[in-house]
């Protein structure tokens, strides 16, 4: 469920048109709602009730510092995964003890950031990366908190871009080589091991994967445990999947999830943390988009948007689906007919959807892309020198402007010129 609705005719974001929000900041644009970040971190919250828990929002998928307050004022921790994100969250007004470190490939200086900030854990995923995490925390005199990441081997059953928990996959350890690589943590008199890390994917949209990883996890936190580790954090990772098309079957629900969870972890006593990113912020925001021609073609026709692949690019990164809808409803019973659905960007992979039927739409009309609050607005680039599109944040019937559409000046004066030309 979301906050985006038809009223009167028009489409709203909570309780402001989504036609003045275009009028004010220009398209095209991404929107996210208040009400639907804070509902999703609560079902969360609430699946995971009477078990020690933190909720650690992964903040790649949706990053603005309004979006990272928002949820960390109802209590969220962070998920991050570059010195960037950390840096972000604190400014953001979280306090180190609730981010966690996810990502392979820290480097010694954001290690350094995350240890002179203050760390919940790093989620260490190789052996390499745990002595730098040790020698960091040795010259700076403090002891790092740390899980690791396993890989437990099993198919996500997700896109293959975004599956994790496969051996092939570059992520976590393997599961069976835990015990040594533990012994080792062990041996590191910079590191403190606190738990065990595992995240299998994204956009799972079965709990059998999940159920199977974490029963792996759990005959490892036994089996670490009369090894003599003090066990006492499971990092369940993130990864459940949203609907993206109405008409699908949805995925399982938080609570699920979380009794879920409750089931194969509950008897250890570990406190419980989790990563979800794209379920927060997923259907909680829309990129909205102005139609700029409608064009016909051979035996297609195109609509031709101001939007395109630079600003949402999972239709082709990832062959994603975007339910896109008229900001007008259209009256009961109008004639639908299919378009291809286009951005302005040279290149035949800027198409957000083929044959897809609309109602009639007119040039100046416009299109709301929805799900598009996760891995949306975060993974926009300037290509073709094209702005990065403003973020909006909705709470009721007040909106702002989160991140403003930068000028053609300040994107054209980043480019310096060398003395020689
Ligand atoms: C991407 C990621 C997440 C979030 O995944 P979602 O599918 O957005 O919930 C959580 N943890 C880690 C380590 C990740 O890389």
């Amino acid at each position: 469920m979301d906050h985006f609705l038809y009223r009167d005719g028009a489409l709203h974001a909570e309780d402001v048109p989504i036609a003045h929000i275009a009028e004010a900041v220009g398209t095209p644009f991404y929107i996210y709602s208040t009400a639907t970040l804070l509902r999703h971190y609560r079902l969360f919250d609430e699946a995971l009730a009477g078990t020690d828990h933190l909720v650690c929002y992964a903040m790649k998928a949706a990053s603005n510092q309004a979006i990272l307050k928002t949820l960390a004022q109802a209590g969220a921790g962070m998920d991050v995964v570059s010195g960037g994100e950390y840096l972000r969250a604190k400014a953001a007004g979280v306090p180190g003890d609730k981010i966690v470190f996810s990502g392979v490939g820290k480097t010694a200086e954001e290690i350094r950031t995350a240890l002179t900030g203050g760390i919940r854990q790093f989620n260490v995923e190789s052996e390499p990366e745990m002595e730098v995490i040790n020698a960091v925390a040795l010259e700076l005199g403090v002891i790092a908190p740390i899980t690791v990441r396993v890989n437990p081997d099993v198919d996500a059953k997700t896109h293959a871009k975004i599956a994790t928990g496969k051996s092939e996959n570059k992520f976590g350890i393997p599961i069976a080589r835990a015990p040594q690589v533990y012994a080792h943590a062990a041996s590191l008199p910079g590191l403190k091991v606190v738990g065990i890390d595992v995240h299998i994917g994204s956009q799972l949209t079965d709990l059998e994967p999940f159920r199977l990883a974490y029963s792996k996890v759990a005959e490892l936190t036994e089996q670490l445990r009369a090894q003599g580790h003090d066990i006492r954090r499971l990092d369940l990772g993130g990864g459940l999947g949203i609907p993206y098309a109405r008409s699908n079957e949805a995925p399982p629900l938080p609570v699920e999830y979380g009794a879920m969870i409750k089931e194969t972890l509950g008897h250890l006593g570990c406190e419980i943390e989790i990563e979800p990113g794209r379920l927060i912020a997923g259907n909680a925001g829309l990129m909205v988009s102005k139609v700029i021609y409608v064009k016909s073609g051979e035996g297609r026709d195109f609509l031709i948007l101001d939007g395109a692949m630079n600003d949402l690019i999972r239709p082709a990164m990832y062959d994603a689906y975007h339910d896109i809808v008229p900001v007008i409803e259209p009256a009961p019973g109008v004639e639908q007919r299919p378009y291809d659905i286009v951005g302005p960007v040279c290149e035949t992979g800027d198409t957000f959807a083929k044959q897809r039927n609309m109602p009639p739409l007119r040039p100046g009309d416009l299109v709301a892309f929805r799900s598009a609050g996760a891995y949306g607005a975060v993974m926009a680039s300037e290509y073709n020198t094209r702005p990065l599109i403003p973020e909006v944040l909705v709470n009721g019937d007040q909106f702002a402007v989160i991140r403003e559409r930068p000028t053609f000046d300040e994107i054209i004066n980043r480019d310096t010129i060398p003395e020689w030309l």
